[in-house]
């Protein structure tokens, strides 16, 4: 993740809807793709028209926040306007035809919880964040999810149980698994509960748990069944194992019932990897995922200088992640965090690391690249 100027100069970042140093409103620019002060556009007698301009001056266009940044407060993109509709239908009846327009990334959500239930509007608004960040990722590789057939969708759902010491049947119970289904990815609302989700962590004995960690996870089945399935399924299979024996439903309740296999770690990213093919694909490609944000972000606050994500060899980018983590690391164990990079990545890893990087390269749709920078060693940037 990149960060971001005001045009007062101030430092600012992904999540931010307001400047802290100069108070602007700011938001997401669809147009140039980064965090940008807002400037509001007011008609010719000083009325607000609810439009800006985005304030990065190679830019400058014309915006709208999204419905859920102005109406819900939990998004914080802007999606471009036309000149055009002010010029000559007027700011009234850009007001109509603009109503209720939901961002790139909010049209993808499908269902949200429901938010007369306390809490959940708070839940939504911290998965509707991450997905803003695995959104941003994709992009970034350039891949197609929008456009593509199935196109990503998504479903936040709770759990729809009796309430408690309720001693009527209340109606049948719901049950949401977190998962993906033909480009629908469904993530539990549970997660969202910072206490629930790390109790969860515990109890499967997993080193992260985390809503972006579960995005990166599920796309991943997305994307085997957009990039891999009837296309190249040998070459996965030749990588991965076969997917097709033993079947899905049988590996995964041996899994459960006997656990990983011992060496899991010389040859798996997780334990959860050995599950299942489509589970290791799924566990791999979330840390391909997870290897390119923390690169990403690496490039600009460490001035590491910017990794080439479509170089023809995956190798330095995983060296590059794992000095990163060893470096990150040792700072969170200075204040009892747990580590940002957990992994070591063994070579059977880093060949199927090798897959899926191919695999993405040639489907990245065609972008001007960010030019590559020569490494440079890492050294914290102070603000
Ligand atoms: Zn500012
Ligand atoms: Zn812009
Ligand atoms: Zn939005
Ligand atoms: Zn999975």
């Amino acid at each position: 993740m990149q960060t971001y100027r005001c045009t007062c100069g101030n430092r600012l970042y992904f999540d931010n809807s307001i400047c802290l140093a100069c108070q602007r409103e700011v938001g997401w620019c669809e147009g140039c793709e980064r965090i940008a002060a807002l400037e509001p556009i007011n008609a010719a007698d000083g009325a607000a028209t609810g439009e800006y301009r985005c304030g990065h001056d190679d830019c400058g266009k014309n915006l709208r926040k999204c419905h859920n940044y102005v109406v819900e407060a939990v998004c914080n993109r802007c999606y471009l306007v036309e000149k055009a509709v002010v010029a000559e239908q007027g700011p009234a009846a850009n007001e109509a035809v603009q109503a209720n327009v939901l961002c790139r990334s909010c049209q993808l959500t499908e269902t949200i919880p429901d938010l007369a239930v306390v809490g959940n509007h708070e839940k939504w608004g911290r998965l509707e964040a991450a997905k803003r960040r695995l959104i941003y990722t994709l992009d970034r590789l350039g891949l197609p999810y929008a456009n593509a057939t199935p196109r990503l969708t998504f479903d936040f759902k709770a759990d729809i149980v009796p309430p408690n010491n309720e001693w009527r049947n209340v109606g049948a119970k719901e049950i949401v698994y977190t998962g993906h289904a033909d480009g629908k990815i469904t993530i539990n609302l549970r997660e969202a509960d910072d206490a629930a989700r790390e109790a969860l962590r515990v109890q499967f004995h997993e080193a992260h748990r985390t809503l972006i960690g579960h995005f990166h996870h599920e796309v991943g089945h997305y994307y085997w069944q957009l990039l891999v399935q009837n296309q190249r399924e040998a070459e996965c299979i030749r990588v991965f194992g076969d997917h097709n024996s033993p079947a899905y439903a049988d590996a995964m309740a041996a899994y459960y019932q006997n656990g990983p296999q011992q060496n899991w770690a010389a040859s798996f990213i997780s334990a959860y990897a050995c599950a299942h093919p489509w589970e290791d694909f799924a566990e791999t490609f979330a840390l391909y995922l997870d290897m390119i944000s923390v690169l990403d972000t690496a490039s600009q606050l460490f001035r590491a200088g910017r990794a080439n994500f479509r170089s023809r060899s995956v190798a330095p980018l995983v060296e590059r992640y794992q000095e990163v983590g060893i470096l990150v690391n040792e700072f969170n164990r200075t204040v009892g965090l747990i580590d940002l990079v957990p992994e070591v990545v063994m070579a059977p890893v880093v060949e199927k690391l090798k897959f899926i990087h191919k695999l993405l390269n040639k489907a990245a749709q065609p972008k001007p690249l960010v030019p590559e920078v020569a490494p440079v060693p890492l050294s914290v940037v102070a603000n």
